[in-house]
C-alpha cells in the first residue's frame, strides 16, 4: 500500500475545559513539519490533515465533540469515529471521572478490538495542581483496555504522539488482518 489509505476519523472527547480545542488547534497548525495547506478546515469542527508516521503517510480527519453534555452530538460522534482521543485534565478529577463515563458509553457503541482509544491526561505541565496521578491514569486505561498518554497542549508536549499512537494502533489492526 503506497499511501496511508482512507482517512482516519479521529474524535476528541472529554469534559469541558480539558483541552480539546487546544488539541484541535495544534493539529490544525503547521507544527508537525508538514504544510499548513495540508489542513483543510470545514467550519470550526472538522480539520483534515495528512501527516507522516514512521515513514508512511496517514490522513486524519479530526472531529471535535465540543459539547459532550449534548446527547445527540455525543451519540453521533460515537457512531462516526474510527478512533478516539479521550481527554481529561490531570488537574480536574471530575474530568477524569467523566472520561470513564464516556469510555463506558463508547464501549456500548464500539467494541474495543476494532476502535483504537487513547486515554489522554492533558495539562501535565500544571504539576502543582495535579489531582490525578500518572498511575491512576495508567490503571484506568488498563481497566478500559486502551492506551494511555499524558500531554500538555500548552507546552505542545506529546500532542502529536497521541495522534501518531492512533495511526500506529490502526496499522497494527490493519496488518493483523
Ligand atoms: P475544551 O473545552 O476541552 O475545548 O478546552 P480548551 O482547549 O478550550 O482549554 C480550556 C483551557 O485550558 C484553556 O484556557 C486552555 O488554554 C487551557 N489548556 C488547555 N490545555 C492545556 C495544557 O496542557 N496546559 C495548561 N496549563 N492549560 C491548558
Amino acid at each position: 500500500e503506497p499511501t496511508g489509505g482512507s482517512p482516519i476519523r479521529v474524535v476528541l472527547l472529554g469534559a469541558n475545559g480539558v483541552g480539546k480545542k487546544s488539541f484541535a488547534s495544534i493539529f490544525a497548525g503547521a507544527s508537525d513539519g508538514m504544510d499548513s495547506e495540508d489542513c483543510e478546515l470545514y467550519g470550526d469542527e472538522v480539520c483534515e490533515k495528512t501527516i507522516e508516521v514512521d515513514g508512511e503517510t496517514a490522513t486524519i480527519i479530526l472531529l471535535n465533540t465540543w459539547d459532550t453534555e449534548d446527547e445527540w452530538a455525543l451519540e453521533h460522534s460515537m457512531q462516526t469515529g474510527d478512533a478516539y482521543l479521550l481527554l481529561y485534565s490531570i488537574t480536574d478529577r471530575a474530568s477524569f471521572l467523566r472520561a470513564s463515563e464516556l469510555r463506558i458509553t463508547l464501549r456500548r457503541h464500539r467494541p474495543a478490538q476494532h476502535t483504537p482509544i487513547i486515554l489522554v491526561g492533558n495539562k501535565c505541565d500544571l504539576v502543582r495542581c495535579r489531582e490525578v496521578s500518572v498511575s491512576e491514569g495508567r490503571a484506568c486505561a488498563a481497566v478500559f483496555d486502551c492506551k494511555f498518554i499524558e500531554t500538555s497542549a500548552a507546552m505542545q508536549h506529546n500532542v502529536w504522539e497521541a495522534f501518531h499512537g492512533i495511526v500506529r494502533q490502526l496499522r497494527l489492526r490493519r496488518d493483523s488482518k
